[in-house]
């Protein structure tokens, strides 16, 4: 996933940024909400996370403005622990959820996950395609055969195709998630996995469209 962090606090944002990166995501810090506009008007996000209290306004305006232009990505609030009212005004202005700072990494990172699930519709980390069995929450998969293991690069292609059904899913998306996870990538990596995935998972279910990208197919 594509994940706006709004933080101005420099240590808090570049742990949670690095964390972030280290489950597979692309994680952009805005250390204001000027940075954040700009980023939002070039790029589309799957996930905002919102520091409250930034040096050029107020986290909960920002959030009212967004949800007011009709946006419906998500947005997790991080507060501070005595802050009560300002979570239940934040949840009001339209927060999918929020975290007390200051938080556990790990916590946030499967608050993440469960975001990312809802909003994809599916709230269940299991779900079933065609022949395999997939967990998304432990990163395992079951075919017929018994589990089947993917390296973390062949998975983090895997759930782009996964998060986008039946959509095609360019080379240059699937590079933007690969990057953030190790930028010591090779022009022709993404063929490569591509090619190992579909080993694995079988060729209906990684789909090659010549030209235009892959995308998840139902065997
Ligand atoms: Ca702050």
């Amino acid at each position: 996933m594509r994940i706006l962090l709004i933080e101005d606090d420099p240590g808090l944002g570049g742990a949670v940024r690095d964390q972030i990166a280290a489950e597979g995501h692309v994680p952009d810090l805005a250390p204001t909400l000027a940075y954040a506009r700009d980023l939002l008007a070039t790029m589309p996000y799957d996930l905002i996370l919102l520091d409250l209290g930034l040096p050029d306004g107020r986290g909960i305006d920002f959030l009212r403005s967004l949800r007011a232009k009709g946006s419906v990505t998500p947005v997790m609030i991080l507060t501070a622990h005595d802050r009560i009212t300002e979570r239940i005004e934040g949840l009001n202005a339209g927060a999918d959820d929020y975290m007390v700072k200051p938080f556990d990494l790990a916590e946030l990172s499967a608050r993440i996950a469960a975001v990312a699930r809802r909003y994809a519709g599916n709230p269940n980390p299991l779900i079933t395609l065609g022949r395999l069995e997939i967990d998304l929450a432990a990163h395992a998969i079951h075919g017929p055969e018994g589990q089947i293991d993917l390296s973390q690069r062949e998975w983090i292609i895997f759930e782009a195709l996964l998060q986008r059904p039946g959509q095609i899913v360019s080379k240059s998306q699937i590079e933007d998630q690969i990057y953030a996870f190790d930028s010591e990538v090779e022009s022709n990596t993404i063929e490569v996995y591509v090619s190992r995935l579909r080993k694995k998972l079988g060729k209906d279910v990684v789909q090659t469209l010549r030209g235009l990208g892959y995308r998840l197919g139902t065997p």
